[in-house]
């Protein structure tokens, strides 16, 4: 089978709100890079509102789409896993469903990684919009103890937006761990890795499902 150029993968929960726009934007942005030669996986989470039709009936109109349903809400990280392992591409690009990750700056992440043969782009929040100072603090205080607590060097401010080479997510992927934090374990894979500032945007609707006590958990 000959792989897609491109898979842009999406763990969504509770995200009915903002799928039709994510995907008409994902689309848009994909289609600017690689034209036809794209997928844009979409994972389920377990979702208690209408986010498994929404992506039923889009899944039904767009060929480009792969929509998977899980069997419960997993957690974040464990969705992202579910659709990084089914996903088929040449270049993987991990995104939130929320639009806080602008699609568009696909381009300018390809372009980086084709000049800086890299082989993951991570993108670096420079500013984060609409976010509450509860959750900039706690964002700040976790990155900076992470990198206390271990060996590899993890990005500061970096989240799980990032782009990726077929040969990183293999070796992401062959790592056998079952309490997955992405962010940290791509660091850990090695090959070269290059920082893309951006600024974050607001959710386009919704509320963040990262309460106190998953950031706790995570
Ligand atoms: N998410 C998920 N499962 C969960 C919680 C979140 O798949 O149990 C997804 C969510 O839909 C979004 C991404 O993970 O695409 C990040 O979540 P969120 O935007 O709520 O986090 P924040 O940006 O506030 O840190
Ligand atoms: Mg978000």
């Amino acid at each position: 089978m000959k792989r897609p150029a491109l898979s842009v993968v999406v763990p969504c929960y509770n995200e009915a709100a903002c799928l039709d726009v994510l995907h008409a934007r994902i689309s848009g942005a994909a289609r600017a890079a690689v034209g036809e030669d794209y997928e844009i996986v979409l994972i389920n989470d377990g979702s208690k509102d209408d986010s498994w039709p929404v992506m039923q009936r889009l899944a039904a109109a767009d060929p480009h789409l792969v929509a998977i349903n899980l069997s419960r809400n997993h957690g974040h990280q464990l969705a992202l896993t579910a659709g990084l392992d089914l996903c088929a591409g040449e270049q993987i690009l991990i995104i939130d469903a929320d639009l806080q990750d602008p699609p568009e700056l696909l381009t300018d992440m390809r372009a980086t990684m084709a000049a800086q043969e890299a082989d993951v782009v991570y993108a670096v929040r420079r500013k984060r919009a609409g976010e509450t100072l509860f959750k900039k603090a706690t964002a700040a205080v976790f990155y900076r103890m992470l990198d206390r607590l271990t060996d590899t060097p993890i990005p500061l401010d970096t989240g799980d937006f990032r782009l990726m080479s077929r040969r990183a997510l293999d070796a992401l992927q062959s790592l056998p761990e079952q309490a997955r934090f992405i962010r940290g374990m791509v660091a850990w894979v090695g090959f070269r890795q290059v920082p893309f500032p951006y600024d974050r945007a607001e959710r386009h609707a919704g509320e963040t499902h990262y309460p106190l006590g998953k950031m706790i958990a995570l």
